[in-house]
């Protein structure tokens, strides 16, 4: 077996890694650290995030490195300003035994003048995003000219973020003589226009197949109706107690409902997306970090770069717009030679999508079926038990308590004891699933939210106010803390609606909406004359109600009701429903980038970001 010595590792970066615990080469370091090694060639090299792909290309370079001359000499072009402060670090570590090793990160979001500044110090090695490397080299801050290497780091997302460009800018200012390492997930068109365009005759290092998701990752999915998305969500959490995950969604204000539902629910969640200033992420990503949250819900845009080790789960709550993102977002997990789980929660339409991603990653999805409320409340309680076998007792501090505790509790058996303990966590979830649905794909569990007494009523609400049937469905959801099956048939007019309320649930809503007001305005609402129109079929019932995506939102507002408490005291908190949000930078240069296919307002990024400028040049993307 090979080790980092046989690799061709040399002393002082050897006891900086043995320190950093790295003890034996993983696979992507075993092929690529020889051959970089030799510098003879410029190299593709295919590899996931999280195989140690910074290793890979971060310690040949160390050891290729003249440290004595001040010069830069390499430079790392990566996508994301979490990106560059990680592989900065990284090398930093690498070469901390080595004196006059300085490596500097340049990234957009941060003081300009501070990173001129130290590069002006003498940097061997920058480590940047390409949108500040092109203002540094506008500025005319930066000596490119002696660079012998250029890593590219995760090319296909620079490409995917538009910074095609950019990239063209900072190579046409390096010399000819330098070697390119370029490193890639995925082999997509792009990244082979760069190879041809940039590279010579470069040779290729993979592990497993181009494209390819990581061995070890099991790629599940779940048929639901689309507007069971979130319990479905909440099922799967509830399925897996110890989860440490990352959901994704499609869209900002997807992302942020879901995680204000979540949390509201009781969840140990939050969210990142380019509507968050870059302090509120470091802030919700140092939360996650330290797994204070266990969940974390994300655009694709604003979770590039995220490389934190241990994801067990990664979740797509809607699948990617593009299908190679797929192996972007399941490469969260199973990273460092870990195994991992990659989700679906999907419906029946977009079963074909699911096929497409199979053929891409090479590997076939396993059909899963919803956990029941009684699978959920059976895992729950083992894992209490185990818990509770597990927790270290603290015999010190609880010794002066016990005398008291036994006294209190000595009427009552082994047995009894027992049980009640465990009751007092464990109720809940009872509660909460004693007598839920079976969440399937098909119409079945429909025909419970069919009869009922509905009542017919007004609200002062209509288009003209740009709202939908599923938007209005939304807001007496949450305005009144009801499910949607409480809600009927909605009749959207222009500047008025009528909509049918469960009888049981007409007091709650009015009361809650005689304080209600909609940006500003009052919003009235009253029972109408006419009576519900039973004979009709339910909102909740209809499949084919149109709405597109949208209608995944009509659980929300608390569906059945939530636990009821968080389910810990880590300081969580909604940041009150994003409106207070500014947008404001991002990972480089004015933030995130837009969404590659354009399309909603909502998307990450806006129209006329250089991503809409690099579609128009480069070969369509593989769409479903
Ligand atoms: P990367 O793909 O470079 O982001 O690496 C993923 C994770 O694996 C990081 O936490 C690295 O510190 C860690 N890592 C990289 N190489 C090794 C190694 N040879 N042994 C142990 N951990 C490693």
């Amino acid at each position: 077996m090979n080790t980092f010595e046989t690799l061709g590792i040399d002393g002082k970066i050897l006891s900086a890694i043995k320190d950093m615990g790295f003890e034996n080469p993983m696979p992507i370091q075993e092929k690529a650290i020889p051959e970089l090694l030799k510098n003879d060639s410029d190299y593709i090299c295919l590899a996931q995030t999280g195989t140690g792909k910074t290793a890979a290309f971060g310690l040949p370079l160390a050891q290729l490195i003249d440290f004595k001359s001040p010069k830069a000499q390499a430079i790392v072009l990566c996508p994301t300003r979490e990106l560059c402060m990680q592989i900065t670090g990284d090398i930093t570590n690498f070469t901390k035994n080595i004196s006059g090793a300085n490596i500097v990160a340049v990234y957009g979001g941060a003081s300009i003048e501070g990173q001129v500044n130290q590069i002006k110090r003498g940097a061997q090695i920058i480590v940047a995003t390409p949108g500040r490397m092109v203002d540094i080299i506008n500025r005319k801050k930066v000596d490119l000219s002696e660079i012998q290497w250029a890593v590219l780091d995760e090319a296909d997302e620079m490409l995917n973020m538009g910074f095609k460009e950019d990239l063209d800018v900072i190579l046409s200012k390096t010399s000819a003589e330098k070697h390119t390492w370029l490193f890639s997930a995925t082999m997509a068109q792009g990244v082979a226009d760069i190879a041809r365009n940039y590279m010579s005759n470069a040779k290729e290092i993979s592990v497993g197949k181009k494209n390819q998701g990581a061995e070890n990752i099991s790629h599940i999915y779940y048929v639901v109706h689309a507007r069971d998305k979130y319990l479905a969500l909440k099922r799967i959490a509830d399925y897996n107690p110890d989860i440490y995950g990352i959901i994704f969604c499609r869209t900002k204000i997807e992302t942020q409902m879901v995680a204000d539902h979540l949390i509201k629910d009781g969840y140990s969640a939050d969210c990142i997306h380019g509507d968050l200033s870059q302090a509120q992420r470091d802030s919700v990503m140092k939360k996650y970090r330290s797994k204070t949250i266990q969940m974390l819900v994300a655009t694709d845009v604003a979770a590039r770069g995220i490389d934190v080790d241990d994801v067990t789960h990664v979740i797509n709550y809607s699948l990617p717009d593009e299908a190679e993102n797929y192996t972007h977002r399941s490469g969260r997990t199973a990273r460092a030679g870990k195994s991992g789980v990659s989700i679906v929660i999907t419906n029946m339409k977009e079963l074909g999508k699911i096929r497409f991603i199979e053929r891409i990653i090479g590997k076939k999805f396993i059909e899963a079926k919803i956990p029941t409320g009684k699978e959920i409340c059976e895992r729950q309680l083992f894992s209490l038990i185990d818990k509770s076998i597990n927790t270290p007792i603290n015999e010190k501090e609880i010794e002066p308590y016990l005398p008291k505790i036994f006294g209190q509790l000595e009427h009552l058996s082994k047995e009894d004891i027992i049980k009640r303990l465990i009751s007092t966590e464990f109720n809940r979830f009872l509660e909460y699933y004693k007598n839920s649905n079976d969440l399937a794909g098909d119409r079945s569990h429909s025909a419970s939210h069919s009869g009922g007494n509905f009542k017919r009523m007004f609200i002062s609400l209509g288009r003209l106010d740009g709202v939908d049937k599923g938007q209005l469905l939304n807001i007496l959801c949450t305005g009144a803390d009801l499910t949607s099956t409480s809600i009927g048939r909605i009749d959207l007019m222009n500047s008025y609606s009528f909509f049918e309320v469960d009888n049981k649930d007409l007091e709650k809503l009015k009361s809650a909406f005689a304080e209600h007001d909609f940006k500003g305005r009052k919003i009235k609402i009253e029972e109408s004359e006419k009576p519900a129109d039973s004979k009709r079929e339910r909102y909740g019932d209809r499949d084919n109600r149109g709405g597109g995506e949208k209608r995944e939102f009509r659980k929300f507002g608390g569906d059945r009701g939530g636990y009821g408490g968080k389910r810990d005291g880590s300081g969580r908190g909604s940041y009150g429903g994003g409106g207070d949000r500014k947008s404001s930078g991002g990972s480089d240069r004015g933030g995130d980038r837009g969404s590659y296919s354009g399309g909603g307002e909502s998307r990450e990024g806006g129209a006329g970001s250089r991503r809409d400028k690099f579609a128009k040049g480069s070969r369509p993307r593989k769409k479903f």
